[in-house]
C-alpha cells in the first residue's frame, strides 16, 4: 500500500479522479445497485494511464534517454505512448496488424512509432522483446509490472473514497493488473468487500489460470480487446490466487449487451473490456440482486464497427 499511495502523489499533478456515478436506469436494468467507476473519462480513454504514468516519471534519466518499447492491442499503448511524451521519453509501441484503428491512431497522434506485427497480442509480445532486446529500450509488459499495479490502485482509492459501503466489485482482466491493484486496495480498505474478476469466454487465459492455479495458455479470440490474453501472467496472477474472491466468464455478445446498457442508460461509451464487468451482472442477475456493486467502466475506446455492432441492441 505505501507503493500505492505514492503513485497516488506523483500522479496527483498528473490525472484529476475519474467520476464515480450512479444511474437509476442502470439499476432498474439489473435489479441491483450499481456504482460505475468512470475509468472511460481518463484523457487515454481507458485506466491504463495511471500504471504508465507511474512506471514512465520513476525512470532515471539514463533509462529515459534509451526509451521504452511497449506491446498491447490498444489501451496500454496508448497509455505508454501519453507517458511517454509527458517525460519526454522516446517510445516504440508493437500491436497486432488490424488493430481498433481507434486506438492506433491514438498513439500515432501522441508521437510514438508504431510497429504492426503478427495477429495477437502474444505475436506482439514476441516481437517487442525482441525490439527492446536489439537497442537496449526498456521494454514495459502490460501486466508483469509492480509499478504498473500500484498506478492503477490510484482508482480503486478513489471508488472506495467515493462509495465506501459497496458489497461486490466487478473488474474486467486481461492481463490482470488492474484486478490485482483491486484486491490490494480492497484488502487494505474494506476487507468485507468481495471482489470478482471477469474475462471473455473466448480468451480465458488468465480465469483458467486461477482456476488452475498455475499459468496456462488458451484460445485468444475475444473482441473486447482489453480482455484479450492467450497467457496467464506471473506477478498478477500471485495476487489473484491469494486475494480474489471469485472469477467469471462472459460471452462477447452479453458485452455488447452491456455496452448498449451503457450507452442507453448511462449515456457513456464503454469498448467491450469497458463494458465486461456490466455483463458479468448482466450475466448472473440472481447472483447481484439487491446488492451494491462496483463496477470498473475501465475504457471507452470503441471502433466505429465496434459500435455499429452494439447498436444492434439497442432498444426499438
Ligand atoms: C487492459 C484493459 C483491461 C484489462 O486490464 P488488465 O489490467 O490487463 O487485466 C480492461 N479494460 C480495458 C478497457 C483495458 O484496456
Amino acid at each position: 500500500m505505501r507503493d500505492v499511495l505514492d503513485a497516488r502523489r506523483l500522479l496527483a499533478t498528473h490525472l484529476q479522479p475519474t467520476p464515480t456515478r450512479s444511474y437509476p436506469a442502470l439499476d432498474r436494468a439489473t435489479g441491483t445497485h450499481v456504482v460505475v467507476k468512470h475509468e472511460n473519462h481518463q484523457p487515454t480513454g481507458a485506466f491504463k494511464v495511471r500504471g504508465a504514468l507511474n512506471l514512465l516519471l520513476r525512470l532515471t534519466p539514463d533509462e529515459r534517454t534509451h526509451g521504452v518499447t511497449a506491446f498491447s492491442t490498444g489501451n496500454h499503448a496508448q497509455a505508454v505512448a501519453h507517458a511517454a511524451r509527458t517525460t519526454a521519453t522516446p517510445c516504440i509501441i508493437v500491436m497486432p496488424t488490424h488493430p481498433n484503428p481507434t486506438k492506433a491512431d491514438a498513439v500515432r497522434d501522441l508521437g510514438a512509432r508504431l510497429v504492426l506485427t503478427g495477429t495477437t497480442f502474444d505475436d506482439a509480445r514476441e516481437h517487442a522483446t525482441a525490439l527492446a532486446g536489439e537497442d537496449g529500450s526498456r521494454l514495459v509488459s502490460a501486466a508483469n509490472e509492480p509499478l504498473l499495479v500500484a498506478g492503477v490502485a490510484t482508482a480503486y482509492l478513489e471508488l472506495l473514497a467515493d462509495a465506501p459501503d459497496l458489497d461486490v466489485l466487478v473488474v474486467p482482466v486481461g492481463g490482470g493488473s488492474g484486478a490485482a491493484a483491486a484486491c490490494l486496495v480492497a484488502q487494505a480498505l474494506a476487507p468485507g468487500l468481495e471482489v470478482v474478476a471477469v474475462q471473455s469466454a473466448a480468451s480465458p487465459a488468465a480465469h483458467d489460470s486461477w482456476r488452475a492455479r498455475d499459468l496456462v495458455a488458451r484460445p485468444n479470440t475475444s473482441r473486447a480487446e482489453g480482455l484479450a490474453t492467450g497467457t496467464g501472467f506471473a506477478l498478477t496472477q500471485a495476487v489473484l490466487r491469494e486475494h480474489l474472491d471469485d472469477f467469471v466468464l462472459v460471452d462477447d455478445d452479453t458485452i455488447d449487451r452491456a455496452a448498449a446498457l451503457y450507452l442507453t442508460a448511462a449515456r457513456t461509451v464503454a469498448e467491450g473490456a469497458g463494458a465486461a464487468a456490466l455483463a458479468a451482472v448482466l450475466a448472473d442477475p440472481d447472483r447481484f440482486a439487491g446488492r451494491r456493486v462496483g463496477v470498473v467502466c475501465s475504457g471507452g475506446n470503441a471502433s466505429p464497427a465496434e459500435l455499429r455492432r452494439v447498436s444492434a441492441h439497442l432498444p426499438r
